[in-house]
């Protein structure tokens, strides 16, 4: 476990994010740091890997940057690089909700709670959490008795909470993601939806999974990550799967892109059924001309066609 895998973000001002993310990008290729960090006029948002040396004078470095000192970095152990590459990357927007008017968390943002309190509020009757995540990261696991909103992606959320509003009028509302810079946005966005009471945890699920009180308590499944790992564990007191086998619903915390290249859907399969299903998440998709794992497994034309009528039989 000599390597580091760091998450944070940090609202404020960047001037010049194009040559900021020039600059910076040589900067972290100096430490041999691999990841993807995003820079926006409104802040920075990175998650990124490298060695215990490496990423200490990565943050070293930031925290003695005015505009990046107050920056909480939440840590993982490793045993090794989670990204392959580095990018570093201008963006209009640090996370796309891509309001018509957008959102300063800097000016409107729901309460922060720390995670003893964000616990209680799990157990609260008059409380609803909303796990402000893609549908995809919920199925991986998510906390006990949050709500899973319909949604692919991040800026499908404020119409799925319009659409749904009923269920949360009058109550108190508490939101969590990652690492917590996409609550910083959304529960700033359900204040100014007209929302009263709009808490959202501090740090994000990895904060919450760190915390020495709570210790991941009431967490089922693992968190979805957007890196090589794809999912790490959060709850110390009592683990459950939550991830459903996409075939046979049977638990299952293994996600494989979809082996239709024009489909790439992320699934939870077995290494059984990935070899049955051709690697794909449907017929259709086993049969696509490209199908990738025919094509890494070095299937002959017999052979494909061979496993395709034994699914149709
Ligand atoms: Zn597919």
């Amino acid at each position: 476990m000599d390597y580091r895998v760091l998450l944070y973000y940090n609202y404020t001002q960047v001037e010049d994010p194009e040559a900021f993310a020039k600059e910076h990008w040589t900067f972290c290729h100096n430490l041999g740091i691999k990841g993807r960090i995003l820079v926006a006029s409104e802040g920075i948002n990175g998650t990124l890997s490298g060695t215990k040396a490496a990423t200490d004078c990565y943050m070293e470095q930031m925290l003695s940057d005015e505009r990046f000192k107050d920056t909480y970095f939440k840590i993982d152990y490793s045993d090794g690089h989670a990204f392959k590459k580095l990018f570093v990357r201008p963006r209009a927007e640090l996370v796309a909700l891509h309001l018509a008017e957008d959102i300063d968390p800097q000016q409107i943002t729901g309460k922060y709670l720390e995670p003893q309190a964000f616990r209680e509020a799990l157990l609260a009757e008059d409380t609803i959490v909303i796990d402000a995540r893609n549908d995809y990261e919920y199925d991986l696991g998510h906390f006990r008795g949050a709500v899973r909103p319909e949604i692919h992606n991040f800026r499908e959320l404020p119409d799925w909470i319009r659409k749904n509003k009923e269920q949360f009028m009058d109550k108190k509302i508490v939101t969590y993601c990652t690492g917590g810079i996409r609550c910083e946005k959304f529960s700033g966005w359900l204040l100014r939806e007209g929302f009263e009471d709009v808490a959202q945890l501090h740090g994000g699920i990895a904060a919450y999974g760190k915390d020495e009180k709570t210790r991941g308590e009431f967490w089922d499944g693992k968190m979805y990550v957007f890196d090589e790992r794809i999912g790490v564990e959060i709850n110390q007191v009592d683990k459950h799967t939550v991830g459903k086998e996409w075939f046979d619903g049977t638990p299952c915390e293994r996600y494989i892109n979809c082996s239709n290249p024009e489909c790439n859907r992320q699934i939870l399969v077995s290494v059984e059924n990935e070899k049955k299903y051709l690697g794909a998440c449907s017929l259709v998709c086993a049969k696509h001309p490209n199908n990738r794992y025919v094509k890494k497994q070095q299937l002959t034309a017999n052979e494909w066609k061979r496993q395709l009528d034994s699914l149709t039989k």
